[in-house]
């Protein structure tokens, strides 16, 4: 007889197949088992159709990659430990020496750290593009140019471009573009069918997300998707996936899976409150201006309009205002403090509202000319009830007054 502690870990008991419940399982892996040598030599990795190694997939991960794609209109999905390694992913795959990337100026701001620094460093240069702009765009497609970034609507400032000229312009050069999908999150419009009447079918090549956003919902998980409709692109992705070891972790995969079914409906009321919050803030004179894709004062309001026709839940749960420069950056910072629901803290798509006050000047190429001048601070909008966050805002704008 074998020692029990043997015995328990080599247990023959095998619970009975056919278990269903809401949510698919927690698998957690890092080996997985082959039953013969052969089965190892020649199982395959690439194409989901078994299991070979956690870092390679497990029945989690494959069925938070299925969903994914369901939610965006993609074929096939990776899992990244974050947004912003979903983002770099795209980059490290698809540039080498000699070539370059395109960026929005208004573009996720890591996402300008990351080809300004290692990036420049092994030889791959960056322009960026003014996105309210589609002939500057596709003026600086050169022979050299392997990937252009869209993101819609831009960081902080929300302009919202014309995402389909962009891509079109993109397409006329064959580049590869690809949308960082943060904010549209796959409700406010589907990535890979932005044409959906004249061209069905015609979109990005790839979409990155931040499932750490609206997907998660919680404000405690980081993860990332890279989502494409072309085999070949995915395949390249993917071992490039591999080969720098971007695992997620079964309980975190488990948290996005969990946070799926409500989101839309956290999406519509993120959307609401913002809207509402961001119409009281225009009639209050100490903001310059607000910037939110739904008003019809932001830039880009007729691209939002004509893209996100779901009036219900397309412009997320972010708005920005400018505080006029008659207040310098103490008042701006004191207004900031004062805010008691709204926390000071980075990232969004959680329950909890958020605040940060931003110093455009350092962040963009030129001051964009449709932006007041002033100091920007950027609102995310979480699920509390929205006279109370109206309220914060109210008080808080006394520290001003
Ligand atoms: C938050 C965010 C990211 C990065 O996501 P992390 O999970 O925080 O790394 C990328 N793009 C946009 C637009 C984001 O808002």
């Amino acid at each position: 007889m074998q020692d029990p502690i043997t015995r328990l870990i080599h247990h023959p008991y095998v619970a009975p197949s056919g278990f269903e419940a809401p949510q698919p399982g927690v698998f957690k892996a890092s080996t997985v088992f082959f039953p013969s040598v052969a089965a190892m030599r020649s199982r395959e990795w690439k194409d989901k159709s078994a299991y070979t190694y956690g870092l390679h997939g497990t029945p989690t991960t494959y069925a938070l990659e299925e969903r994914l794609c369901t939610l965006e209109g993609g074929l096939q999905c990776l899992l990244a430990p974050s947004g912003l390694a979903a983002v770099a992913l795209v980059a490290l795959s698809l540039l080498k020496a000699g070539e370059e990337v395109l960026i929005p100026d208004n573009a996720y701001g890591p996402n300008k750290t990351l080809v300004e620094g290692e990036l420049k460093d092994w030889g791959i240069t960056h322009q960026y593009y003014d996105p309210m702009n589609p002939q500057d765009l596709e003026a600086r497609i050169s022979q050299h140019t392997r990937l252009v970034w869209v993101e819609a609507a831009g960081s902080v400032t929300l302009e919202f471009p014309d995402l389909v000229a962009l891509v079109r312009a993109c397409k006329r050069k064959s580049v590869v573009v690809a949308l960082d999908n943060t904010w549209g999150a796959g409700l406010a419009f589907k990535p890979f069918d932005l044409l959906p009447d004249a061209e069905p079918g015609w979109g990005v090549d790839i979409s990155a997300h931040a499932l750490t956003k609206y997907p998660s919902g919680g404000g405690d998980v980081l993860m990332g998707s890279v989502i494409t409709r072309d085999a070949a692109l995915h395949l390249r992705l993917k071992l490039t996936h591999m080969r720098l070891g971007l695992g997620v972790g079964a309980n975190d995969a488990e948290a996005v899976l969990r946070g799926l079914p409500s989101m839309a409906l956290r999406y519509a009321a993120h959307d609401a409150a913002a809207r509402a919050l961001a119409r009281w803030c225009q009639s209050q004179p100490e903001f310059a201006q607000v910037l939110h894709p739904a008003l019809d004062s932001s830039p880009g309001h007729a691209h939002w309009q004509a893209l996100c026709k779901n009036d219900a839940g397309g412009a997320a749960g972010l708005f920005s205002v400018v505080l006029d420069s008659r207040f310098n950056q103490t008042q701006v910072d004191a207004f900031c403090d004062a805010l008691r629901l709204f926390r000071l803290g980075y990232s969004w798509g959680g329950p909890i509202s958020l605040v940060v006050p931003y110093a455009l000047e350092s962040m963009r190429t030129a001051w964009p000319a449709h932006i007041a001048k002033g100091t920007i601070v950027r609102f995310s909008v979480g699920l509390e009830a929205v006279e109370d966050l109206q309220a914060d805002l109210a008080q808080a704008l006394q520290s001003l007054r």
